[in-house]
């Protein structure tokens, strides 16, 4: 039996994009930059991916770059911003939950005399639009604020923030990490009027190592990856034309089914927190109005890592925070103000579409017996 309720960290990728992947793979292997007939069929599936990604955004196909990762898209909006407006102001605001991929891009431009600015949660558990407004002034060249935070779920304030801020600095960059929200929730960057956004394909369904970023017309970026110009020049390197077949095919899967997998991520949600409502010092660190696919919970007295290799030991796989700080402490939670025993106990549950409501009945039934037993072992 295996139970993934990690989905946060990754997804298993869905059979259409298997199926487009090995197709790439196999029949339309031809390098997208070459000339020849092969080549265009290769430079057309990534045509199809941004067609794809653009419906969903509601932006033009030719304003998304094709990445390895969010991690790389992020790096590119925020160092490549920077490289290209030298002359702009040297603030950056932030908040202090983002991942880490924004997190060292930001302290890496810290190093290069830039001045950061964290926007911090209040003590309840939100980010006020205030707080950000407060933070941002005419010294400030770039936001970068999160669509859904990765470890508790919250979603932060962009569709306030943003047009305030828009109104208020109508020349301030402002970047968004969708990771956590991107084809799972709607956003719209035209409407928005964001000018860089940054999403990954394995948080739905599609393949690892493969991610797009936005640019709004206009924008300017500098690559932060030198070659032959392919992207634009804005990413050089030999696209992964299968890893954009498959990204294409589980885009259009979420898409499909938005609304769909949402009621369903909203179900396992409410059945979990039914669950945890009756169970001995079990505490959500989630917010109530946060996205429905993860729950962090905490159970007090038991160490987060050692609740997630009982978890394993039946069949059922969680975090202990986010996936890239492999069980170090979360600084985010800290950010969140939880109180020490709790981070110490942190788990994050994050459900896919393909989760059913036994596989939360035997998560509960296996936390139940993880605690008790811990906690007797350790007088906790
Ligand atoms: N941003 C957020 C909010 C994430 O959750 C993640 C992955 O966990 C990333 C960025 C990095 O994505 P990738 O694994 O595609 O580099």
């Amino acid at each position: 039996m295996e139970i993934y309720l990690d989905n946060c960290a990754t997804t298993r990728v869905c059979d259409e994009a298997v199926q487009a992947c090995i197709k790439a793979m196999t029949l339309d292997y031809g390098n997208p930059s070459s000339l020849h007939k092969k080549g265009m069929e290769a430079e057309e599936i990534l045509r199809e991916t941004r067609r794809t990604a653009a419906g969903i955004l509601g932006c033009d196909a030719n304003l998304l770059t094709i990445t390895g990762s969010a991690t790389e898209s992020n790096n590119l909006a925020i160092l490549g911003a920077a490289a290209a407006y030298p002359r702009a102001g040297k603030t950056i605001v932030t908040t202090s939950v983002e991942h880490a991929s924004v997190t060292n891009a930001v302290r890496h431009l810290a190093e290069n005399g830039y001045n950061i600015r964290f926007v911090n949660p209040r003590s309840d558990g939100n980010f006020h639009p205030q707080d950000f407004l407060d933070a941002v002034d005419e010294d400030t060249f770039l936001l970068s604020m999160m669509m859904v935070n990765n470890e508790i779920g919250t979603i932060l304030p962009w569709q306030t923030v943003i047009p305030a801020l828009r109104k208020k600095y109508p020349k301030l960059l402002i970047h968004m990490d969708a990771v956590q929200g991107f084809a799972k929730y709607p956003l719209n960057v035209k409407r928005l009027d964001l000018d860089l956004l940054s999403l990954s394909g394995h948080k739905i369904y599609a393949p690892k190592g493969v991610g797009m970023l936005y640019c709004k017309k206009g924008i300017r970026l500098k690559p932060i990856v030198f070659g032959g110009g392919q992207e634009n020049g804005l990413r050089s390197g030999t696209q992964a034309v299968q890893l954009a077949a498959g990204l294409t095919e589980a885009m259009r899967l979420c898409q499909q089914n938005r609304a769909a997998f949402e009621t369903h991520y909203q179900m396992l949600n409410a059945r979990l927190r039914d669950k945890i409502a009756g169970m001995d010092r079990i505490f959500i660190n989630s917010p109530e109005n946060g996205a429905p696919h993860l729950l962090n919970i905490s159970v007090i007295g038991v160490p987060s890592e050692i609740m997630l290799h009982f978890l394993e030991s039946k069949g059922i796989f969680v975090s202990s925070g986010s996936a890239c700080s492999k069980g170090a402490k979360s600084e985010v939670l800290k950010a969140y103000g939880f109180p020490e025993e709790r981070i110490r106990s942190a788990l994050r549950i994050s459900f896919s579409k393909d989760n059913t409501l036994e596989d939360i009945d035997l998560l509960s039934e296996a936390l139940i017996e993880g605690a008790a037993r811990f906690r007797r072992m350790t007088g906790a």
